[in-house]
């Protein structure tokens, strides 16, 4: 879906795909909260 990202504050990483998102957070346990991307 575009205009969508995930994000990990304690990273400061933001991902492109929900797929990344849930595999940083199953690898690192960090919360990854999904935000509006504001750029492509
Ligand atoms: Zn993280």
């Amino acid at each position: 879906m575009p205009g969508t990202a995930w994000k990990c504050y304690r990273c400061n990483l933001s991902f492109r795909s929900e797929e990344t998102a849930r595999m940083h957070r199953q690898i690192s346990s960090h919360s990854v909260t999904k935000v509006r991307a504001i750029e492509a």
